[in-house]
């Protein structure tokens, strides 16, 4: 179960930029407007809004325009990820966005915020993709 944060935690700053990134949003064709940042274990941030494309497969989520830009900079120890969604609730992911979570850290922490004060929860990459695919599934068993 997802656990309810206190408001004025030291998340705060990380909420803010993924706030700040959702206003970034590029989405001509939903008008659904994400942000998300993400906390590297050197202290750096990285924020990401989603970006859509008129080829509808090639659109990516805010969640891994953060990671992907993280990961660019040579951030790849991350540490916790803010979400920032389009609903009075806190968003869910979508499974690529889980996917690449775990990839970099299945305990990655992840906070999701919603629009309406009082919609706040943290959960781990791990508890949103239970038994993901990850490195070692690519390990040869035979
Ligand atoms: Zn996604």
């Amino acid at each position: 179960m997802d656990r309810v944060l206190k408001r004025g935690s030291p998340e705060e700053e990380l909420i803010r930029r993924a706030r700040e990134a959702r206003s970034n949003a590029y989405s001509p064709y939903s008008g659904v407007k994400i942000g998300a940042a993400v906390l590297a274990r050197d202290g750096s941030i990285y924020a990401g809004c989603n970006i859509e494309n008129s080829s509808y497969g090639l659109s990516n989520c805010a969640e891994r325009t953060a990671i992907f830009k993280a990961v660019s900079e040579g951030r790849r120890e991350l540490v916790s990820m803010s979400i920032v969604g389009d609903s009075e609730e806190f968003t869910r992911p979508c499974g690529a966005c889980r996917q690449v979570m775990v990839q970099f850290n299945p305990r990655l922490r992840i906070i999701r915020v919603g629009l309406v004060d009082g919609y706040r929860s943290e959960t781990t990459a791990e508890k949103l993709l239970p038994e993901a695919f990850n490195p070692s599934s690519l390990t040869r068993k035979s």
